[in-house]
């Protein structure tokens, strides 16, 4: 069984690379933001008590995101282990994360706060099916709609210049110490976050010692047009 936590600053990747893992080696994929934004779009109790907090950039309190946690944990049996994003967020959330279980190794993607601004601020998500979106890896064939259900593509309600100046402030001050504390128990693996994502992916396993992705066929070239239409989002994954 493998258990990991994957922590980086938002849009460097964590949703994205996660889900690589959680696909190969069956792992129960866990992303506190996506649970929130689900909930969100969805008016559900839980969405309108966390809206305006997401909308800022600024953290959910401590005791509902543990309760989510928790529960979501409880409800999967997760034999082959899991993978959560998003989540400890700060020192105490820490604590009460390595009190109620073991982990096997914590992923840091690293990232500096000038690339995050240009990937996250071009972050589009589809209103009709929820599907992420980034610009800068690939546009949707048609500019504003989404691949799959023709949605309209809109930024994220927290991906503007001032909530992410909040979020990069919070996080630098907040996760980082949670970043030592990992440390301190040599859990912590350092990827860099900045090139494309099958490479940080094997990074990650050749740090964590597992098994190498095999890399998807090449889509052979159409005549000089490009192979995909476009494929949707960062590895059109939930965003992270
Ligand atoms: P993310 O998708 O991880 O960037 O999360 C989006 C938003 O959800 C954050 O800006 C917070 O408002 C909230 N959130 C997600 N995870 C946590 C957490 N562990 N603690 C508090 N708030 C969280």
């Amino acid at each position: 069984m493998r258990k990991y936590v994957i922590m980086g600053v938002q849009g460097s990747g964590k949703g994205t690379q996660a889900t690589m893992l959680s696909e190969d080696f069956d792992l129960v994929h866990i992303s506190v933001g996506d649970m929130f934004r689900w909930n969100v779009q969805r008016h559900t109790k839980l969405g309108a008590q966390v809206r305006r907090t997401m909308a800022a950039g600024e953290l959910v309190g401590d005791d509902l995101v543990e309760g989510v946690v928790k529960a979501t944990l409880a409800e999967h049996d997760w034999n082959f282990g899991f993978i959560i994003d998003g989540f400890p967020r700060n020192e105490r959330q820490a604590e009460f994360f390595l009190e109620s279980y073991d982990i096997d190794g914590v992923i840091h993607l690293d990232m500096p706060d000038s690339e995050v601004r240009r990937r996250v601020l071009a972050r589009r998500l589809c209103s009709g099916c929820g599907m992420d979106y980034n610009l800068l890896a690939s546009s949707p064939r048609v500019a504003g709609k989404c691949d799959v259900c023709g949605g309209e593509l809109i930024p994220r309600e927290d991906d503007t210049e001032e909530a992410l100046a909040v979020r990069l402030r919070d996080y630098h001050q907040k996760t980082n110490p949670v970043l030592d504390i990992f440390r301190r128990k040599e859990y912590v693996i350092t990827v860099d976050a900045r090139p494309g994502k099958e490479i940080v992916q094997q990074a990650i396993r050749a740090k964590l010692g597992l098994p190498p992705r095999e890399l998807p066929m090449p889509v052979p070239d159409r005549g000089g047009q490009p192979a995909s239409g476009g494929e949707p989002g960062a590895g059109g994954q939930p965003g992270g």
